[in-house]
Parts: structure tokens; sequence; C-alpha cells
């Protein structure tokens, strides 16, 4: 997609008054992190890296992106109550891959006990891409799923001010009112409401589970303060925290420093790095309790790359969403090539292309939050090495998505302004509530877009990479 801010992006000086008044504009607005030397203090803190402009996004491919995302609810909701499903799906990938066998020993821990919980909430994004098609022009192609901790919808409804304020600046005020108001927060937080609600315990209070090295709080504290407007208590608590002072009582209700929790609410837990013993017992205790966790854990293994990978075979959508072809046809629409890696034929020939053209593919293991996949050589050598080995099925491959790159600042805290070739990521965030097998609630809130320069293969903000933007619709 060409810039329609191309000729501003010429005047170097002009870029750098800019920038200063972006900068300024974004710290007035509460697009914030804390910074990588005080991860755990709010004493200094610093911009969240954006873009200086807005990037430039067909559309049709956003209005798509919104349409699917009800669909997406309805799936992965149906995945997570699918134990026939997630056990044959994961059973390759869980023989190798131990923090998805920790994960889904305690699925089965909490089946083989009884599901306490009743009421289930769903607070996911869908992550796009913008795939160029042979005839140049561009589709929607989904990158994944996060099914837990899925971030940024609090500072996604800071930036539109910030994009405004850089085309007002410049006298583009027609261009400035056609960012699009946003605020995924209030959504989401709306969900968690409503589960807190049909929790039904009016003195109960929200658990939102964090790490105390927490760059991004801000992000969760918009959240909190939703909920905080609407009456409904949060406590931020570590897993330690819960081993150390969680009970649960003899109807399986969840108990913390003595008060009663309705919701738990995972920013944490999504990888290995986050567990320890201690911390694997306080999540099997949340999972057995009746609160309502977001998400529960074969929530989060419904989120895995596995998972994904499996739902793009032939029929399968049919057998999880029965006589809703047209949900099915709007959800394989998105779809890119996924091919499974386990020992076989299949996974043979899937190795075989992935090395007969490298830059086609990515090779995906089951982690989350950036910095994971492999690509290129280093996807090469991979693969070579566990060709013939088991370990394959704890890894996924994927097509690589090749989106048109075009020309924005990415503005970094202590970095220069210059021009870079970029490529954007669109997600959408996505609530639903269950009680029991009727869905009480299932929307979109609200859209994420991060941008990166075309140097990184991967991607994530708060992994260095990816910044903030806003899609400027064409
Ligand atoms: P994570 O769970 O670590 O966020 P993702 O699947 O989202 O894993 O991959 C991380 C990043 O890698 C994405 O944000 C994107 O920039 C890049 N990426 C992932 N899959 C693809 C793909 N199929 N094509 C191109 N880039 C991809
Ligand atoms: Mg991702």
């Amino acid at each position: 997609m060409a810039s329609s801010w191309g000729s501003f992006l010429q005047d170097e000086q002009q870029l750098e008054e800019l920038a200063r008044q972006a900068v300024d504009r974004a710290l007035a607005e509460g697009v914030l992190l804390r910074t990588t030397q005080e991860p755990s203090s709010s004493n200094v803190v610093s911009y969240a890296p954006f873009t200086l402009f807005p990037s430039l996004v067909p559309s049709a491919l956003l209005e798509q992106a919104y349409a699917v995302q009800m669909d997406f609810n309805l799936l992965v909701d149906a995945v997570s109550q699918n134990a026939a499903f997630l056990e044959q799906t994961l059973s390759s990938t869980i023989k190798r891959d131990t923090f998805t066998a920790r994960l889904f020993d305690i699925y089965k821990q909490v089946l083989k006990e009884g599901i306490a919980q009743t009421v289930f909430l769903g607070l996911n994004r869908s992550d796009y891409m913008f795939q160029r098609n042979a005839d140049g022009s561009p589709a929607l192609k989904q990158i994944e799923i996060n099914t837990i901790s899925a971030s940024f919808g609090g500072l996604a409804s800071r930036t539109p001010a910030v994009h405004r304020h850089v085309l007002n600046v410049l006298g583009k005020t027609k261009e400035a009112a056609r960012i699009l108001s946003n605020n995924p927060s209030k959504g989401l937080a709306l969900g968690i409401a409503k589960a807190w609600e049909l929790y039904g315990s009016a003195k109960a209070l929200v658990l939102l589970i964090a790490q105390e090295k927490e760059r991004n709080v801000f992000d969760q504290r918009a959240i909190e303060n939703e909920l905080l407007a609407r009456n409904i208590r949060v406590i931020r608590r570590r897993f330690e925290d819960v081993s150390e002072k969680g009970s649960l009582d003899q109807d399986r209700k969840l108990f913390l420093d003595g008060q009663e929790i309705a919701v738990v609410y995972f920013r944490d837990g999504y990888m290995p790095s986050q567990y320890n013993q201690q911390n694997w017992e306080a999540r099997l205790l949340l999972e057995r309790s009746c609160s309502v966790k977001c998400p529960d854990i074969a929530t989060q293994l419904a989120g895995t790359k596995k998972v994904q990978q499996e739902l793009s075979r032939v029929g399968v959508l049919e057998v999880l969403l029965p006589d809703q072809p047209e949900v099915v046809a709007r959800l394989r629409a998105t779809f890119a090539g996924l091919y499974s890696l386990d020992l076989g034929e299949e996974g043979d020939q899937a190795i075989a292309e992935a090395l007969a053209a490298p830059n086609r593919f990515v090779l995906k293991p089951q982690r989350e939050g950036g910095g994971n996949n492999l690509y290129g050589e280093e996807m090469v050598q991979t693969l070579e090495r566990l060709k013939d080995s088991e370990e394959r099925a704890s890894y996924i491959l994927m097509e690589k998505i090749e989106p048109e790159p075009f020309g924005n600042c990415l503005l970094r805290p202590g970095c220069p302004v210059r021009v870079v070739q970029c490529i954007s990521e669109l997600g959408i965030f996505g609530v639903y509530v269950r009680q029991g097998k009727t869905l009480v609630m299932n929307k979109h809130v609200g859209h994420l877009l991060r941008t990166k320069a075309t140097e990184h293969a991967d991607g994530g903000v708060v992994a260095g990479v990816a910044v903030l933007d806003n899609p400027y619709p064409v």
C-alpha cells in the first residue's frame, strides 16, 4: 500500500518537529510504558512506541476483520468445550512440548474432578496481516488468535488522539477526522462486568493476575479503571500471592485474603518463564475454583498454534460448527496455509517444501509473546535437526504472509526519527460470555494496529519490534 503521507516523509526537519509534538501528545494522552530499567515502578515512565503517521488499511479488509470476529469467538468457545478435539489435536504436541503438556495436565485434572465454573468469559484478539495477491490486491490473512492476556486494548484507545493531533498540525483536518475512535478496554471491561454479574455475588472481586515487573501496566489499568467506574473492585496479585494466601471452600469458591473472587483475569501465565512450581500450583488452584477464569485452561489450549493448524484441515470447522456454512466460509477465508509437522508423510512433505523454499514459510513452536518463531536459515537448520525426531510435532509450519511495505516513522524513546519501510498487523478484540450452554454475549470491541520495520521477521510491542499505530481507512 502506498503511503498518502509521502510528501511529509521527505522533509527531515519537519518530521523531527512533528515527532516532538506527537511524543508530547502521546505522553499527555497516557500512551505509556514503564521503562526496561524500572519495570516494577511508575516513578519514571516513557511513551509506548508508536508510528508518527497512521498507516493505510483498506476499509474492506477492516470490515472483513470486524465481521468475522464473532465467528472466531464462537469457534474458540466451541473448541474449548470439545475435550475430544483438544485431546486428539494436542496428543502429539504434548509428548514433546513440556509447557503445553503441563497446561494439558491441569486441564485433565479439572475435567476429572468436574468443572466447577458455570460462567465462561473469553477476551481474545485475532491478528491479521494483509497478504499481497498475485494481482496486487491485498487479502486478510490470520496470523494467530490470542486467547490469553491479549494486550494493548487500553493503550489503543489513547492513540487515535495522537494521530489526529499529528494530522491537525499538518492542516490535514479532514484526514484527522477519519481516524476511527477506538475503545477496546471499555468493551473488555464490559465482558468482565457481565461475567462478574452472572457469578452473582455483589461483594466478590475481580482478581487480575499480573507480574510485579510489568512494563505494560497502564494498558491493564485502563481495564481496571473501567471496572471501578462500574463499582466492581479489582485486586492485582501475582501467582505467588495466590499460592500463599488463596484457598477454596467446600463449594470450590475461591478466596484470597479472605475475599471472594468472582473473576480471575490473567495477564500472566502464557509462557514457560512465568511459571515455577509454586505458580503451577497456584494455576491449578485457580482452575479448580468456580470463579470465572479468563481464560479457563481449555480456552488457553484452544489458542495454541497446534489447534490453529488443525482448524485449517479440511472438514474440521464443519464438525466444530455444524450447520453454520456461512460462519465456516467467513472463517476459512482468513486462513493462511498451515501445515502439521507430525511424524508421517504429510509432515515429511511439508518439511520438504519448506526446505525447498524457506522464504515462503514460518516455523512456529507453541509459544506466545513474540520472538519465538523461526525464519529463513534458522528455520532450515531447525528443520534439518528435527527432521527425523518426534520433537518436530511440537512445531507447526505456516505460510509466510508478505504484505506490501510502505514508509512511516517508528517513534521510540531514545531513537532518532527516520523513515523506514514497514508492514502492519491488525488485531480485532472479541468478547463473549457463556452461562452453562447459553451464549449471553458475543461481540467485537475494537481494534489494534501494530506496525514494524520490514527488517524484523517477528513482532511484539513489548518485545521491542512493533509499535502502536492506527488504521487510516482507504
Ligand atoms: P506470538 O504468539 O509470539 O505473538 P505470532 O504467531 O503472532 O506469535 O508471531 C509473532 C510475529 O511473527 C507476528 O506478530 C508477525 O509479525 C510474525 N509472523 C507470524 N506469523 C507470520 C506469518 N505467517 N507470516 C508473516 N509474519 C508472521
Ligand atoms: Mg502474536
